[in-house]
């Protein structure tokens, strides 16, 4: 299983960056996990558009779904094209109206997920658990050749992420706050919370993404590092991963 990031911030891009994305492959199957802003793009550079199989969805805030629009733009253009026979699928949950749109005519398929099942997509088993934030959203447990990723989506602390967590090889974490912002901001996690999480959950090792935009990164990584003793990272576009 290969991870590639895509992006790595919150809220809006930076500059020719991308939101917090990554691409999975494994098997030759190619999945987008989130879609906000620049993604469509950077994506592009790791996979021709007809090679890609499938999108997952964690919620529908804009840094997560901005892009949705014009994948679907592009999944018509294949098609046209005679590169893509198939919808496209696009994975989210149900919870919002936002889910209707994620079936563009006969170009993209809205297909839903849920806390109560588990789904397989190509290669990929995938089941979820509900996180802390102002809109409904789901972390992912992605399993695929005996290996483990977590992907906390956006979140607050949530005791329910440990054991969701627990063992996972690769731990992706929001970090979008730093230390001295806990309490004030709302819905998401600071570097300590990840690290924390990180070292209840006795993840192997551990990734931040959904970073803010000013301040010196590197301090949640200091923040993490302060509890948990496995190697961490900050993500960015172009850093890939195997997980072997
Ligand atoms: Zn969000």
């Amino acid at each position: 299983m290969k991870i590639t990031f895509l992006g790595k911030y919150g809220g809006y891009p930076g500059k020719e960056s991308a939101t917090s994305a990554f691409l999975l492959e494994s098997a030759e199957f190619h999945l987008l996990v989130d879609c906000g802003s620049g993604v469509l793009s950077k994506v592009q550079s790791y996979v021709d558009l007809q090679d890609l199989d499938a999108c997952i969805l964690s919620h529908y805030h804009h840094d997560h779904i901005a892009d949705v629009g014009c994948l679907q733009y592009a999944m018509l253009v294949e098609n046209k094209l005679g590169k893509r026979i198939e919808p496209f699928p696009i994975y989210g949950h149900k919870r919002d109206s936002k889910f209707d749109e994620l079936t563009h005519d006969v170009y993209t398929e809205g297909r839903e997920i849920s806390v109560d099942q588990s789904i397989t997509i190509g290669p990929f088993n995938i089941s979820f658990c509900e996180t802390t934030h102002p809109v409904y959203c789901l972390a992912m447990k992605i399993q695929a050749n005996r290996k483990t990723i977590l992907y906390t989506a956006d979140t607050e602390w949530k005791d329910d992420l440990i054991p969701f967590a627990k063992n996972a090889d690769i731990l992706i974490s929001e970090a979008s706050i730093y230390k001295d912002q806990f309490g004030i901001v709302k819905g998401h996690l600071t570097g300590e919370e990840a690290g924390k999480l990180a070292k209840q959950a006795g993840v192997k090792q551990l990734f931040l993404t959904h970073l803010p935009h000013y301040g010196d990164q590197e301090k949640l990584v200091e923040e993490a590092k302060d509890v948990y003793s496995g190697p961490v990272q900050l993500v960015y576009p172009g850093l890939e991963i195997d997980v072997k």
